[in-house]
């Protein structure tokens, strides 16, 4: 009787395992997650060469910055979720790997950064610890507001670099730069933050997003440098928006505040890196040249001389690039001077 109790569980688990592989092999192949799940690797000023994992099916996050790159968040939610199955994006990042080894392609770290928050996906440490059986460092790259979450915290453990989001410490700025979601608390993710710090033992970083007179007085980015002092860290970045943002004026402070900003910065606050400076984008990729591309600008606009480059490496031409502009999949939109290619919202 036991013995055949034990059969009929076993087979229920098998059809049910089977199904659940059903529908991640269906979602994989829809036009959402289309190649979409792997991309790059994309040359990064802190990671090197950084092999994205985006497993979001469309653009959800706890916030709705001013200056985002990939577009309005369509999903804004504090809830955790799993889009894509564990045992499926193993697969396709073994596929792709494979791929960019046969064509001596480097990668120095596989790097959660969605279109989104990677925090909200309940899968993250299940992730990490499957993709860690490949070898490489991984990264995860998030906006903190959900680092409160003691599983957020467990999951972030897993993982050998952790980028944290800190544009300001003023609550008032905290609601106008990232617009964040009503059931956010602010002090309780400054809390979350420090906390975190104390018992992370990978490399922990800090970003933050300058943006002009929102967050860009010295007052403002004095009371950053007074936060940083309490959290254990091993470097924190200043940024300024060098691609396309959704709001239009989301636009780097004027040149001598930034002067201003350095010298501050240099002066006062430790193991800190500037990114005032635009660099040239480059990425690779191992698959088809179209699904390669989109992969790529779901997750951030491409400067166009480095889509062109990306494309003539794969011996293709405007012929590719003219269908998705005809059919509006991609835009060339410019910024600051460059033109970028960046995918169009309905298709984000
Ligand atoms: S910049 Fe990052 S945190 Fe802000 S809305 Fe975009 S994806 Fe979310």
């Amino acid at each position: 009787m036991t013995q055949l109790r034990n059969r009929i569980k076993c087979s229920f688990y098998n059809i049910i395992e089977a199904l659940c592989r059903n529908l991640d092999i269906a979602m994989l192949k829809s036009p959402c997650f289309k190649g979409k799940a792997v991309f790059g690797p994309v040359k990064s000023r802190r990671l090197g060469y950084s092999l994205g994992i985006n497993t979001m099916k469309c653009k959800m996050c706890t916030y709705d910055c001013v200056y985002c790159q990939v577009g309005q968040t369509s999903c804004r939610t504090t809830c955790r979720e799993s889009c894509l199955g564990s045992y499926e994006l193993y697969c396709v990042v073994r596929k792709k790997l494979e791929l960019l080894q046969a064509q001596n392609i480097p990668i120095d770290y596989i790097t959660f950064m969605p279109n989104g928050e990677p925090t909200l996906n309940a899968n993250l440490a299940k992730d990490i610890s499957l993709l860690r059986e490949f070898g490489y460092k991984i990264a995860v790259l998030t906006n903190s507001s959900v680092i409160w979450n003691d599983k957020v915290q467990e999951d972030l453990m897993f993982a050998d670099y952790v980028s944290i989001k800190i544009d300001t410490v003023n609550e008032g700025t905290w609601q106008t730069i990232n617009r964040p979601h009503s059931r956010l608390r602010f002090q309780t993710i400054l809390d979350g933050i420090e906390r975190f710090s104390k018992s992370y033992q990978g490399i922990l970083t800090t970003e933050t997003m300058l943006v002009k007179d929102i967050n860009d007085s010295l007052q403002e980015v004095e009371a950053i440098g007074t936060f940083l002092k309490k959290i254990k860290r091993n470097k924190s970045y200043f940024a300024i928006p060098t691609r396309p943002p959704i709001e239009s004026y989301a636009v780097p402070p004027d040149s001598h505040v930034l002067s201003q900003i350095s010298d501050f910065i240099t002066n006062n606050i430790l193991d800190s890196e500037i990114l005032f400076a635009s660099v040239e984008d480059m990425f690779y990729g191992a698959g088809e040249i179209e699904n390669e591309l989109l992969a790529v600008l779901s997750a951030q606009p491409m400067r166009e001389e480095a889509v062109k480059n990306f494309i003539t490496s794969k011996g293709g031409g405007i012929h590719t690039l003219r269908p998705m502009i005809e059919s509006g999949e991609i835009l060339l939109i410019p910024f600051n001077g460059n033109s970028f290619y960046s995918i169009a919202p309905s298709y984000s």
